[in-house]
């Protein structure tokens, strides 16, 4: 039995100070017992605070982006020992804005995965194809493409925790969002495609979200497919009451 997981990406949006708040609203609210966890995953300025607001609570804390050294010659760049300090506990993997605006390729994205997993950080791993390659009916080949590379070398116990989110990248942030059946489809392959390398048992312990323009209008449709485990939010997560009623879809 998968359990459901609803993640937050704040991206590069809100302050210190608009982060407790959003805690401040948000933890009240939370059941003793949530059926959902719940992770938010906020820049690294934010990571903190975020933490302690969140200390004692069920959500877990989560980065967007680090580099896969413990340290080095990095300028500019954050290491998961870094990360690790503040509280962190999740990082967002191979997300298609770093993929598109920052050129990571599927060879860094495998790297920042085994990196994570080494370090005990849990990945959260992205996928998506962009809407010339669904158009070109190309949806399942590149994403099965990237999620099987990106778990290349991975062990069993490892694979069983991951979290992978399919995010067709013409349905983020533009109010597109895949139907229902669409994000099953995708997804039901994807698990066929671990499946078929890794066998089944592996493949039903991992978890897939769905990511694109999920909001509390269209998550119960979303929620209700076999195959989907949870929800990657962007702009629906920045407002405690709206990420609220995402968390509590049923
Ligand atoms: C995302 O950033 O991963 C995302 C899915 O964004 P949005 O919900 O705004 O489409």
């Amino acid at each position: 039995m998968r359990k459901p997981i609803i993640i937050a990406n704040w991206k590069m949006y809100k302050n210190r100070a608009a982060a407790v708040a959003f805690c401040q609203a948000l933890v009240p609210l939370l059941h003793t017992t949530e059926k959902a966890d719940i992770v938010i995953c906020a820049p690294f300025t934010q990571l903190d605070v975020l933490a302690d607001a969140l200390a004692g609570s069920a959500v877990g804390v989560g980065a967007q982006n680090f580099y896969p050294a413990a340290e080095g010659a990095f300028t500019g760049e954050v290491s998961l020992p870094m990360l690790q300090e503040l509280g962190v506990r999740y990082v967002i993997v191979g997300h298609s804005e770093r993929r598109e605006l920052f050129h990571e390729d599927d060879m860094l994205v495998r790297q920042k995965v085994q990196a994570a997993y080494a370090a005990g950080i849990q990945p959260i791993l992205c996928v998506g194809e962009r809407l010339e390659q669904r158009e070109q009916d190309m949806t399942v080949e590149v994403c099965s493409g990237q999620l099987l590379s990106a778990i290349n070398g991975l062990t069993g116990t490892q694979l069983r925790t991951l979290i992978v989110a399919y995010e067709p990248i013409w349905a983020i942030g533009t109010g597109k969002t895949a139907t229902a059946a669409d994000a099953e489809q995708v997804i039901s392959a994807l698990r066929q495609a671990v499946a078929a390398q890794y066998g089944q048992a592996v493949a039903d312990c991992v978890r897939f979200q769905y990511g694109g323009s999920v909001k509390p209008e269209n998550i119960s449709q979303l929620m209700a497919q076999p195959n989907v485990d949870g929800a990657l939010v962007g702009g629906a997560s920045l407002k405690a009451e709206s990420f609220i009623q995402l968390v509590h879809y049923a």
